[in-house]
């Protein structure tokens, strides 16, 4: 990385944002608009706080690429979604196509540094697709030392199937 792509060096490539996160730039020394918010990503690339929020509210509503928390709410929509469908009773085939599917997801996440933490994850814990239940809590689990990193509460994952699955006993989502 050059001086002048090096954030540290150079004052204008900040490291940390509006938000208190530490900025992401790509191997280029670009801000990585799946790995920052909306707000660091366009505080780095407007330099004004005050015009990075007002163009982060507009592109909010303006379907514009995926910040980091936007493409994590849709993928663990879709993670926990699959985990909903996934068969109590799973063939061999079926438990391949699964591990596959979690090994090239981990290789392809866009936000680089989430891939990477995710990666290590699955070296620690492996991957559990022997059926509905087991894949269900693992991937909550997961989901878990993410939440556990961003200093969010932890989900209760005896609760996974009335989130994703089956609605909320209370009845709201009937
Ligand atoms: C594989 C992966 C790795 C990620 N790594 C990072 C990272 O390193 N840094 C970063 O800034 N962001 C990361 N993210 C994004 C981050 O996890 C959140 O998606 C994002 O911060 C938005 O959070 P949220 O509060 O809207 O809720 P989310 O965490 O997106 O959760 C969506 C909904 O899922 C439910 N939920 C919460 N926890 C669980 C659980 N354990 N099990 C089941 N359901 C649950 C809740 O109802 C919640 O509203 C990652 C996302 C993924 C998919």
């Amino acid at each position: 990385m050059s001086e002048e792509d090096n954030p540290v060096k150079n004052p204008a490539k900040p490291n940390f944002g509006a938000s208190g996160r530490k900025i992401v730039y790509d191997e280029n020394g670009k801000p990585c608009r799946a790995c920052n918010t909306l707000l660091d990503f366009r505080m780095v690339t407007n330099k004004n706080i005050a015009a990075a929020a007002v163009a982060n509210d507009a592109a909010n509503a303006r379907n514009c690429p995926p910040d980091v928390e936007e493409l994590g709410r849709s993928t663990w929509t879709l993670l926990h979604s699959i985990a909903a469908t996934y068969p109590d009773k799973p063939t061999k085939s079926q438990q391949e196509n699964l591990s596959q599917f979690m090994n090239s997801f981990s290789n392809l996440y866009p936000c680089f540094h989430c891939a990477d933490d995710f990666r290590e994850h699955i070296k620690k814990d492996k991957i559990k697709v022997t059926n509905r239940d087991e894949f269900g809590k693992w991937l909550c689990n997961a989901h878990n030392e993410v939440n556990v990193k961003l200093g969010k509460p932890k989900f209760d994952c005896n609760l996974w199937k009335e989130r994703w699955k089956d609605g909320w006993k209370d009845g709201r989502c009937d």
